[in-house]
């Protein structure tokens, strides 16, 4: 295959030192790059006004394809959330993030493999909210208490949950989709539909009717809660799931504990518009430039996007390199070993240089 192009957003906090970690096990592969090295978060605000400018964006327009570190988000300043913003603005509307034992990690249990896709834009993540005792507020709770015959108590905040038909189908058949280009069989809806009729209700009955056009791949449904209990008793029986928002990213660090914690935790968030491959942890500040923290959650979201770029034999390379490092255990970060405070954790580059041997001597 020809070179690729890829946004690298390097992100701030350990964000840098985990992508170079990252970018470096990704070129020992053999595959070749052109990265196009894009700033965002705080540290651009003073240059441009804004934590996301515009030229950030467009390079991704123009990729297709990002690979990004974590950026922090400073609490009360009114400075939105890169994050949720670069979903937004790209119409990055499905979160995927595998669930994948691999052996020499702190698993809950051995052999786990399934898939989290959890619905990106709307749900009550959506950000339509309304503060207690303001104007809007009282004004909702009486427009509310005149439609329905429930009280809602004056002194509430209100947070408003959208489920839409054309999201709801969007997001279910990319689970089909994904199921299927991934050699999966089943795809499991996650809801609480018997209580929020109108929207987990909805959720459910737009994901059967999707179910009927993709016939090729089993469909269940789960209630949410009976949901969490399944994974800790009978993961092994679950495949692709498909969430809404809040749900999905519950059970996401549901996941993430089940199979050694964040260090390990890669994810994709997919669109119409492009595809943000990135760790599910944050910058985790108090680590940034300590060559302490584990690279392998943004290495293995790399390894997603491998999979992605159709570059399959360095996407499984990778995988297995990092599996073997994992396994091997003497070039692992903190996290991964039994004690916080063991002195024979590795630093962040090291990691990477032991990745880089494994895949060198496959060569
Ligand atoms: P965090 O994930 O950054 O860190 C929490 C703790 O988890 C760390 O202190 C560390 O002990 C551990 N940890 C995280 N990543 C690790 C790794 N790779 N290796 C080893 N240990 C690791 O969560 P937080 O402290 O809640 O968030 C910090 C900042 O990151 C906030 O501003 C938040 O908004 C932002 N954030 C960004 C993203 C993103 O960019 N997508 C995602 C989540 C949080």
């Amino acid at each position: 295959m020809g070179r690729h192009a890829v946004t690298l957003i390097p992100g701030d906090g350990v964000g840098p030192e985990i992508c170079e970690a990252s970018v470096r096990v990704l070129e020992a592969t053999g595959v070749q790059f052109d990265w196009d090295v894009q700033q965002a978060g705080e540290n651009v605000m003073e240059r441009y006004g804004t934590p996301l400018p515009e030229h950030v964006l467009d390079s991704i327009r123009r990729t297709q394809v990002a690979l990004k570190g974590p950026i922090t988000t400073p609490v009360g300043t009114g400075f939105r959330s890169v994050n949720v913003a670069l979903r937004q603005e790209l119409e990055l509307y499905a979160c995927v993030r595998p669930v994948k034992a691999y052996a020499g990690a702190r698993n809950l249990r051995e052999g786990l493999d399934f898939v989290i896709v959890r619905e990106n834009s709307e749900d009550i993540y959506a950000g339509i909210e309304f503060e207690k005792g303001t104007a809007d507020c009282e004004r909702l709770i009486q427009e509310i208490s005149t439609l329905s015959r429930k009280r809602i108590r004056p002194d509430s905040g209100l947070s408003i949950k959208p489920i839409s038909v054309s999201g709801s189908e969007r997001i279910v058949q990319f689970a089909f989709d994904y199921a299927r280009e991934n050699g999966r069989k089943k795809v499991t809806l996650v809801h609480k539909a018997n209580i929020m009729k109108h929207t987990d209700g909805l959720f459910l009955a737009v994901g059967r009717e999707v179910a009927t056009r993709n016939p090729d791949v089993a469909f269940e449904d789960r209630i949410v809660d009976n949901m969490c209990m399944q994974l800790v008793l009978r993961p092994s029986e679950y495949d692709v799931l498909c969430c809404p928002n809040l749900y999905g990213d519950i059970i996401s660090d549901l996941g993430a504990g089940m199979i050694g914690g964040l260090g390990l935790a890669p994810g994709a968030n997919i669109g119409t518009n492009g595809a943000v491959f990135e760790a599910t942890h944050g910058s985790a500040p108090k680590y940034a430039g300590k060559n302490r923290v584990n690279p392998m959650a943004v290495m293995l979201s790399g390894v997603l996007m491998l999979r992605h770029l159709g570059e399959i034999p360095a996407a499984d390379s990778l995988e297995s390199a990092i599996a073997a490092v994992i396994e091997d255990g003497s070039a692992v970060t903190y996290d991964l070993k039994p004690s916080r405070d063991d002195p024979g954790a590795v630093g962040t580059s090291e990691v990477a240089d032991a990745v880089v041997d494994r895949l060198k001597a496959r060569d």
